[in-house]
Formats: C-alpha cells, structure tokens, sequence
C-alpha cells in the first residue's frame, strides 16, 4: 500500500489530489498548496510558485500545473505551492514580505521565532523539505525588472546534488543556463545543501505574464517531471542545450536616481561597455555602470526610479570573442526568437510536434530512475 502523502494539515491518499492552506507556523497567514498522491509508488518533488509575489509568470504556471497533473500519470508524488509570500502578493509588493520587508530568498534556513519571512522559510523546511526528492522553484524578474529567460542549477553541494541539478537544468527550453554558488539564503540554494536536487527556473518579468509564457513554464516543468520518472510519458531533449555563461554579475546600484539602460535583456557587449546610466531630476550624470567582462544581460531594472543598494543590472559571463558569437536563430528554421515569442504554435511545432526537421529531437527517453 502506498503510504499516505502528509503536508501539516493536510493528506492525499494515493490516486487523489488535495487542495487547501497550508499554515505558516506561529502567524495567521496560510499557504494555498495542492497535493497530488499518485497511484504508484515512487519520488516526490516540490514545485513552488511565488517565492517573490511580482513574479507571476511563475505562479500562473504553478497554478495551472496544479489543476492539470493528474493522479492518475503521477508515479509517487507532487506538491505544488502555488503562491508562496501570499501576504506580499496581496498588497502587491515588489516582491518582498508585506510584513517586514524581507526577501524570503535571502533568508533560508528561516526561523521559528522571527519575522513572517523567516517563518515562511521555516515552515517550508520543517513542513516540506524533509518529504521531497526534488525541487523545482518558478521564478521571473521582479515586478521593476526584465528578464531573459533561463535556468540556475546548484554549484555548490555533494555531486550527486551538483549533477542531478544540472541535469534537471539542461532539459528546460532557455538559452542560457547559471550555475550558482551559494548553499545558502535561497530556497532552492538551502534545499540543495540538504540533498535536494534543486533548480530555479526563470521567465517573464516586469510585474506581466502572458499565455505563452506560462505555456513554456509548464512545458519545461513536465519534461523535468516525465525526465525524473515522476510523471507518465518519455521526456525530450531540445537541439540547443542552455549554454552555460556563470558566473553572473550582480551590479546593485550605488546612488538613487533614474536609471537609463543601453542593452535588452538578452542582449549581448563587450567588457568596458556602457550598460546604462543614473541620472538626477535635473540630467546631471551621477553614475556611469560599465561591463567588467564580456557578457550577456539575464535582467536588469527597467523602472525609470532606481534605489541605491538595490539591484541594476545582473549579466552572465560571455565573452564573444574567445567563447563564440551566441547565435539566437533557430538552426532548424532561421527564424529567431522574437518571432517564436508571437506566435507560439509556429515555436511548437518546431520543437515538439513536426519530426520532419530530424535533428532538432533527441526522443531518446533520458530517465534517471533509480
Ligand atoms: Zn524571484
Ligand atoms: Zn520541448
């Protein structure tokens, strides 16, 4: 008999999915969570929407993922969080805790007796963590950021951890891929140093979601669950695995002021480029921000207000020079990617249904079943 999957309050007997609140220890705020008990034996993983409230790409997705995967083509279990900083999302912080202004990804392992970020991460720890296999975090830029889209893995915990990450990473449909240093502080970083096999995928930003965008999220997160023998049916690999261009830089911004960017997220320059400019109320130059290296824009603020010692740009490591030009067109059509954005059908017919193209498909069946 398959044991009964158990998250505080609530329960799913195999073959039944559960939806309800999931308490945040020593507080009044609840959680909406879904349980999904499958009808075989097997792993169990966590997807998790919501970490910061403005991202909402991911937490459509979450959303969507779990009202679409059913008991019956689950083998062993899956527990969606589908709003994680509930109280921020609902008076619409850019992202941090209403409550104390934290940032639930910079506090992990949390704590009992702190502020509500702090019980949140705790409650994810002692409630959750010591029940899952896996763990898949959906993330997008904040509400004042915009994004291109692409995938972190775990740098820094045992190989297995290491490998199974990159793995997991390597199947999302992105362009670019992060390995990440830190063991700590973020949700999926804390889960990785428990031994958690622990990606964050991100899409979208600037407080904005779109259909197609939710509709790639949930591709990639069920290629990652068929991949890990969690859902039924053979995981696909893409033509282009994401190419690798950590370490990223972070660059905070050192005065307030408006702040004027020169590249698109995505967008690639060379080191002693100009990425943007903060300016005072009156046009006089306050900050000048400069490329250390070669690289890529993953995000960057996009709002005309920037705040000292918060986040202006952050870019992956690429120097086009000795590491190749990054080609985005499609190999297979020559199309590139903006015309996949409008018209996602064309992109899936591409890279899912139409076989004639041959190589764009590996549908070598890549489980790593134990
Ligand atoms: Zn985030
Ligand atoms: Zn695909």
């Amino acid at each position: 008999m398959k044991e009964t999957l158990k998250i505080g309050p609530l329960s799913a007997n195999a073959g039944e999915k559960v939806s309800g609140f999931l308490p945040i220890v020593n507080s009044e705020l609840e959680i909406p969570v879904t349980l999904i008990s499958g009808e075989k034996e097997g792993k169990t993983i966590l997807i998790c929407g919501g970490v910061h409230n403005a991202e909402y790409v991911g937490i459509q997705a979450a959303m969507e993922l779990a009202d679409e995967l059913v008991p019956e083509k689950v083998i062993g279990n899956i527990i969606v969080i589908r709003l994680l900083n509930r109280s921020g999302f609902e008076h619409r912080t850019m992202s941090l805790v209403y409550e104390d202004g934290k940032n639930i990804n910079r506090v992990f392992p949390g704590s009992a007796s702190g502020t509500l970020a702090d019980k949140i991460a705790f409650t994810m720890e002692s409630e959750i963590y010591p029940y899952i296999d896996y763990f898949i975090d959906l993330h997008s830029g904040d509400g004042f950021e915009g994004l291109e889209s692409y995938v972190y893995c775990l740098g820094n915990a045992n190989d297995y951890v290491v490998e199974t990450s990159r793995k997991m990473a390597e199947i999302a449909h992105v362009n670019y891929l992060v390995v990440s240093p830190s063991n700590t502080g973020g949700a999926y970083n804390y889960a990785g140093q428990l031994g958690i096999p622990s990606i964050l995928l991100e899409r979208g930003g600037n407080s904005t979601w779109c259909k197609s965008l939710v509709e790639e999220d949930k591709h990639d997160v069920k290629n990652m669950l068929r991949y890990l023998g969690i859902l039924e049916g053979n995981a696909h690999r893409h033509s282009t695995v994401p190419k690798q261009v950590s370490p990223v830089i972070y660059e905070d911004a050192p005065v307030s002021g408006c702040w004027y960017p020169v590249f698109q997220p995505g967008e690639t320059f060379k080191e002693g480029d100009v990425l943007g400019e903060i300016k005072d109320y009156f046009g006089n130059l306050l900050y000048t921000c400069r490329a250390k290296n070669g690289g890529i824009i993953l995000y960057e603020t996009i709002s005309l207000c920037i705040m000292k010692d918060t986040p202006m740009v952050a870019y992956g490591v690429w120097d086009e020079e000795k590491d190749g030009k990054i080609e985005k067109d499609c190999p297979v059509c020559g199309q590139n990617e903006k015309e996949f954005e409008v018209n996602h059908e064309h992109r899936h017919s591409h890279h899912h249904v139409s076989y004639s193209h041959g190589a764009d498909h590996d549908e070598t069946p890549v489980s790593i079943k134990e």
